[in-house]
């Protein structure tokens, strides 16, 4: 009966993941390619970013405290994948096989359990009960605090039952006098302080504990994706897709390249390869003009704010928050995506990314520095995407403040930012006297 009922939940759950995922997918197929190598690379940036959490550590207790939330997920897991095991083939703690590995397995976990219970405490504590400037802005609506509480109180619940779990199988395993599977430093330490329960009481107390804990497992698979803390799947994939070239580097655009080469050497770029994707638009105006990776970034965004905390631009007052950015893409893509997955890809609801969601102001108010970027725990590179968007502005609807537009028009006419003719370059030096040799 307990596997039907396993498999019931477990096969509902794999149908609502798989929906949302394929949902997903359909939203990646609207953007525009961005391609990756340097895997070796990739890999080096993924341990020590992801899986070391480097850039966490600028806070240190903060940090220390969210890098054990990660490292408790990562060995948490390794229990859960043994209870679905467990619920599909009707066993009981099947890994036990492993032995001493099984051992430091599980006593990892059951240390974790309290460690990442206390860690997420101290987060809704500081959600609750204290104002931090990071959780704050225009982007930060009352919906986006309640997801992110209510995603920490899972949590919480998620670890609590899974001691409750350990705590019981063991007082019920001394109870009955067999053998106890695992390792419990934290749970046989807790053990005598429980009131005194019978055998059954504790058997059942223990399957209670069990299913709970599978069953928010289930719920919070599902939430996720919906959830800022979607990044529990995204982050470390994202770390291994970030921007390898160094952060002040602009980007060239394939299709000016292009037009360049050719105006420079026709006969040679007509020989090249060009690319499959034609180029209806420069720049970025709507989703469908960014790249798989720009979407990825904005699912993956914890909105820590760590982003908009060390921004130039937002500090000294104006409009922009990094952190607005990146979420302005993924509530766009939610509201444009399903419109253009039924409709096509001409499909138009007279709104877009730019003006609608992100202004004019915001973007010009960014000085480049790559604060954002360095800062970003997860690497997610936030003015290539706002470069992008100017580009659109410039590109195609020649739209700029004034002060920038004056210094194109002294390119163009002068070939130098300044309003000084070519002939006139050298006037400061008219009344040197120069040797030549
Ligand atoms: S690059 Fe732009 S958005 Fe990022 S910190 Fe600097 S000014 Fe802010
Ligand atoms: S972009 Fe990076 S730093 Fe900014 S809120 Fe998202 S995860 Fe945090």
């Amino acid at each position: 009966m307990k596997q039907i009922i396993f498999l019931t939940v477990l096969l509902l759950t794999l149908g609502v993941f798989t929906y949302t995922i394929n949902r997903i997918i359909g939203f990646f197929r609207l953007t525009r390619p961005f391609p990756i190598k340097d895997y070796g690379k990739r890999f080096k940036v993924m341990l020590e970013v992801a899986f070391g959490q480097s850039k966490i550590f600028r806070r240190p207790v903060v940090g220390f405290l969210h890098a054990l939330v990660f490292w408790g997920f990562c060995v948490i897991l390794l229990g859960s994948i043994e209870m679905v095991v467990d619920g599909v083939s009707g066993t009981h703690r099947i890994l036990s096989v492993l032995g001493v590995l099984y051992d430091i397995i599980i006593a990892s976990g059951d240390v974790f359990a309290l460690l990442v219970a206390i860690s997420i405490a101290v987060f809704l504590s500081r959600r609750l009960f204290f104002r931090i400037r990071r959780f704050e802005g225009i982007e930060m609506k009352s919906g986006t605090h309640i997801d992110a509480n209510i995603a920490l109180s899972m949590i919480l619940l998620l670890m609590l039952s899974l001691l409750g779990m350990n705590i019981f199988y063991y007082n019920h395993q001394l109870a009955e006098g067999d053998v106890i599977k695992g390792v419990y430093p934290v749970s046989s330490l807790m053990a005598p302080f429980l009131p005194e329960f019978t055998t059954s009481s504790l058997g059942s107390l223990h399957e209670i504990c069990w299913w709970t804990h599978i069953f928010l497992i289930f719920v919070f698979a599902n939430m996720l994706p919906y959830s800022k803390h979607f990044h529990v799947f995204m982050s470390v994939p994202n770390v291994f897709l970030s921007r390898l070239d160094p952060l002040g580097k602009l980007p060239n655009m394939d299709s000016i390249t292009r037009e360049v080469s050719f105006m420079l050497n026709p006969d040679q770029t007509l020989a090249a390869p060009v690319s499959d994707v034609p180029v209806e638009r420069f720049g970025v105006k709507d989703v469908e003009d960014v790249t798989w990776k720009n979407y990825f970034d904005s699912l993956s965004c914890t909105q820590c704010g760590r982003c908009t905390a060390v921004c130039p631009a937002n500090i000294t007052g104006k409009r922009l928050s990094p952190r607005k950015i990146i979420m302005d893409v993924r509530t766009r893509m939610n509201e444009k995506g399903p419109g253009m997955i039924n409709k096509g890809s001409d499909y138009s609801d007279n709104k877009s990314l730019l003006r609608d969601y992100i202004t004019e102001e915001e973007l010009w108010a960014c000085t480049t520095c790559n604060a954002c970027a360095k800062e970003c725990p997860i690497n997610i590179n936030h003015p290539t995407l706002i470069i992008d968007m100017r580009r659109y502005l410039v590109m195609e609807e020649a739209s700029a403040p004034g002060e920038i537009k004056a210094v194109f028009n002294n390119i163009e006419n002068n070939g130098a930012p300044w309003q000084f003719s070519n002939e006139d370059r050298l006037l400061w030096a008219k009344d040197f006297e120069i040797r030549v040799k």
